[in-house]
């Protein structure tokens, strides 16, 4: 049997062909198609600024050094998400501090994030986990009241909005990646967007090398010289990536529709069970659904997480756990010293979540067959 992933990319004819131009064109990197993508998704989010690197680690990554992030700098993020978003601060010689999720959601609380404000504090990292935007007026008004920056790790939410405004805005740096798994999908790929053009240029900065003109000014000028103002990376994303992002993207709101309606199909199968609890949604936000994240309380009723997982899988349904608590990371722990019972609900949301399949091309026999499992699975165990 074949097993259902918990996500997928959705490749069209279209998306090939968009592809295929590129490869017949003078430009496989930097060229036309990098623009043309960054203006796409700017003017989708509706953004001033897009700058599209090579994936969403290194748009991170790019956000943490053009807020200037280095050594005795702490930025506080939360727990309850990938990796990346705890590295990306480390990477510039930063250190995480990791704040706590509130229970229902798995959204950083900004309570907890006010409690982890030090005098070293320079920015707050929120994420939209699932898909669902973070309580921005909240995080906001504690990031302005104590003159930080607030960025947003959004790789889970392009396409989310939160009172009536897309995710991509909230923000003054907003994160999205173009995993396969992600809404939307470039291979590898990510990119910032920003209202503020000295933040952007720094990202522009740090994608190439850290070199202060680009070659189309180079090529206007006739000239060869180029200076190196700061380190830099190479953090570039290709044309024919972006030829891709910019098919997928038009793409976008059938996507959206689609994960929608499987949220809301599973809703209503697990709204009679007692055992399964998803996660809440906000009454003032437009969820993306990255993710479909269900709540068993494994504990109480006595059985072993990874029974269920060899059960689901031995049936063709690949569920996967997002995430492990990134202070519970062995490199954390030795590194900066985190321990358990630093995030109590995120820790206990680990011990009890499950994430389901959700992309825009699972069928509705396999969906009726991911519930079908699950169910039958609660039901052996009653
Ligand atoms: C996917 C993801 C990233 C990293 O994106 P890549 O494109 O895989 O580098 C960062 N943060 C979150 C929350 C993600 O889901």
């Amino acid at each position: 049997m074949k097993i259902i992933p918990y996500g997928r990319q959705s490749i069209g004819e279209e998306d090939i062909d968009a592809v295929c131009s590129v490869l017949r064109s003078d430009w496989l990197t930097t060229g036309p198609k990098v623009d043309e993508f960054e203006q796409a998704v700017a003017d989708y989010v509706g953004s001033q600024y897009a700058v599209a690197v090579s994936s969403g680690t290194a748009a991170l990554h790019c956000a943490m050094y053009a807020l200037g992030i280095g050594p005795g700098d702490e930025v506080i993020v939360p727990s309850m998400t990938f990796a990346a978003t705890a590295n990306c601060v480390v990477y510039q010689g930063g250190t995480p501090v990791f704040a706590d999720v509130t229970p229902d959601t798995l959204l950083i609380d900004p309570e907890k994030v006010e409690e982890k404000i030090t005098d070293r504090t320079k920015a707050i990292i929120a994420v939209d986990y699932a898909g669902q935007p973070c309580d921005y007026s909240r995080l906001q008004a504690v990031a302005k009241s104590n003159e930080l920056n607030l960025v947003s790790d959004s790789c889970h939410a392009l396409g989310a909005e939160y009172q009536g405004k897309r995710v991509g805005t909230l923000a003054d740096m907003t994160v999205f990646s173009f995993h396969p798994v992600k809404h939307i999908t470039t291979g590898e790929g990510g990119m910032v967007v920003t209202d503020n053009d000295n933040l952007c240029k720094r990202l522009r900065l740090f994608r190439n090398h850290g070199i202060s003109s680009d070659i189309h000014q180079r090529e206007s000028r006739n000239s060869w010289h180029y200076d190196i103002s700061d380190l830099g990376y190479n953090y570039r994303i290709t044309d024919i990536q972006c030829a891709l992002g910019a098919s997928q993207l038009r793409r976008l709101p059938d996507f959206l529709k689609r994960r929608r309606e499987i949220a809301e199909y599973y809703d209503e199968a697990f709204s009679f069970v007692p055992e399964i609890d998803p996660l809440s949604t906000e009454d003032n936000v437009v969820h993306a659904y990255h993710l479909y994240v269900v709540k068993i309380d494994f504990e109480t009723l006595g059985i072993d997480r990874s029974n269920v997982f060899k059960y689901l899988r031995k049936n063709g349904v690949g569920v996967n756990v997002h995430y492990i608590p990134v202070h519970m990371h062995p490199f954390y722990r030795k590194k900066f010293g985190t321990a358990a019972g630093m995030c109590p609900s995120a820790e206990k949301a680990y011990e009890q979540i499950l994430s389901l399949p959700i992309y825009p091309a699972l069928e509705k026999n396999e969906l009726g067959r991911i519930v079908d499992v699950l169910l039958a699975f609660i039901g052996n165990q009653r």
